[in-house]
């Protein structure tokens, strides 16, 4: 078979979300936009709804009337772009909840459903999403008057716990929500590392379900298998691939993969991400092409029928290093193409 397989083990991602779950004071939801991280929103979120998770979150109403038809009646779907003009009959018609960012958001979901309920986001530093204070000062008795169900803001600098925005941020939201009887909630993955000062009634992790930085501790849901379509021996001087950026210094053994940055698998990996035989690393040599890689096995003694790129020898984010990003942007990258296999489910 010419295509990669993705396996993606939802025991580990429950299990990850339990010992979140462990750490939040209050309730544990959990953030299923983008297609559950590129893991699949549905399979995820079934999966967690067995584990006791209540509320999950989306980025759009679209994800939200998805995700209903997956869980069914009862889980809280959560929006966190609110109620945009146009959502109104999928807010309504799959009983989703919009997380209002803007006085006109709240006006057209207080028209257009009167007695839906709604969160509210507001804004306390990020400058991203969410109502700016002089706007949430002015509404918020009118809101309160319900049905409030959430209010919420997003921390910018929780990945890294010295930055001092974290406790500005904190002190902003305590003030903001002073007195509000709705449940409360900031904490995302890195928000719930950060203490029980940050989380509130409810936290809202996403990354750290799908084993990602910055929850250490979490255990591996990918793994990627490529399949070796041929390999060749090349001498010294020989080139490879595109623009010809790899020249082998001696005899040299490339295996070509099935899988390319069609896949997800970017460009600025090229000459420098590792795929694996077992444990043994064996490095890119030359350009990552659409649907193809290139890679020096030269030190392998048996030819493998595939070689991983995730799995517990590579994690997302160590993945990401070579390829100068985040393990959130390979997450969300992987393709459609592979075969998408489930454990656990
Ligand atoms: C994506 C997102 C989350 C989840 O964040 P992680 O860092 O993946 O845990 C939580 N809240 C909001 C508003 C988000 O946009």
């Amino acid at each position: 078979m010419g295509t990669g397989i993705l396996t993606i083990d939802l025991d580990a991602a429950a299990a990850n979300w339990r010992a979140l779950a462990r750490l939040s004071r209050g309730e544990t939801g959990a953030v299923v936009k983008a297609g559950g991280y590129g893991c699949g929103a549905a399979e995820v979120a079934t999966r967690l709804a067995r584990e006791g998770a209540r509320r999950f979150f989306v980025a759009t109403a679209e994800e939200g009337a998805e995700l209903r038809r997956a869980l069914g009646e009862g889980p809280e779907i959560g929006i966190f772009s609110g109620h945009m003009a146009g959502d109104t009959a999928q807010i309504r018609d799959h009983a989703l909840t919009p997380m209002l960012n803007s006085p006109e958001q709240a006006a057209r979901h207080r028209a257009a459903l009167p007695g839906q309920p709604y969160g509210v986001q507001i804004d306390t530093g990020m400058h991203r999403l969410g109502m700016q204070p002089p706007d949430w000062a002015a509404l918020r008795d009118d809101l309160e008057a319900g049905p409030l169900v959430l209010v919420m803001s997003h921390l910018a600098c929780a990945d890294d716990p010295m930055h001092p925005k974290n406790a500005s941020q904190l002190k902003c939201f305590t003030e903001m929500s002073a007195g509000i009887t709705a449940p409360r909630s900031l904490a995302a993955t890195g928000g719930i590392l950060l203490g029980p000062d940050y989380h509130f009634d409810l936290t809202r992790p996403g990354v750290g379900i799908y084993g990602g930085l910055p929850f250490a501790d979490a255990q591996p849901v990918l793994r990627l298998s490529l399949p070796v379509i041929q390999t060749r021996e090349i001498g010294p001087g020989d080139t490879v691939g595109y623009s010809a950026t790899f020249t082998a210094a001696e005899t040299t053994r490339i295996a070509t993969i099935s899988a390319g940055y069609a896949d997800g698998l970017i460009r600025h990996m090229s000459n420098t991400a590792h795929l694996f035989a077992d444990a043994v690393p064996c490095r890119l040599a030359g350009r990552v092409s659409m649907d193809l890689l290139t890679v020096d096995i030269t030190h392998l003694t048996e030819v493998p029928d595939h070689l991983d790129i995730l799995g517990p020898q590579q994690t997302v984010d160590r993945l990401a290093e070579a390829a100068g990003t985040i393990g959130y942007e390979i997450l969300t990258s992987l393709g459609h193409r592979y075969e998408r296999r489930y454990l656990g489910q």
